[in-house]
């Protein structure tokens, strides 16, 4: 992977304005700029790993923190009972755009089936 910073490492670091949702040591989570849903979050570990497969063989603890950090959104997003959708894009049949893994937290209204 290059060493050029992706634009979720310069929201991370506040150069690019965000709202924020929640923060805690490893993750950051994030209104997502072109919601898809009545709540679409966006939850990032602060540490770049270039998607899930990278994250989950590398850093599984920080896995583990990002899907800590999806749940405490959805509870303070009030969908943790109504339910939810969390999803990672990887690479080019899923439409990734940003090769800094995160995971989209989708809710607040009855999603559609997803697939094609
Ligand atoms: P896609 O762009 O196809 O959704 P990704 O899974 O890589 O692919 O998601 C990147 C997400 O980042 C998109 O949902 C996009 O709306 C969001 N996004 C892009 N720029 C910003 C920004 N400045 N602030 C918040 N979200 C952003």
């Amino acid at each position: 992977m290059s060493d050029a910073e992706t634009l979720f490492e310069r929201i991370i670091a506040g150069e690019i304005p965000s709202e924020k949702v929640y923060e805690d040591a490893t993750t950051y989570a994030f209104r997502d700029i072109a919601p898809q849903a009545r709540v679409h979050v966006l939850v990032v570990p602060k540490k770049r790993y270039r998607n899930l497969a990278e994250l989950a063989a590398a850093e599984p603890r920080l896995l583990a923190d990002v899907a800590a950090t999806a749940r405490k959104v959805a509870e303070l997003e009030g969908i943790a009972e109504s339910g939810y959708r969390v999803v990672f894009n990887t690479d080019g049949d899923a439409g990734q755009t940003v090769f800094h893994v995160h995971a989209h937290v989708l809710g607040g209204e009855q999603l559609g089936h997803f697939g094609r």
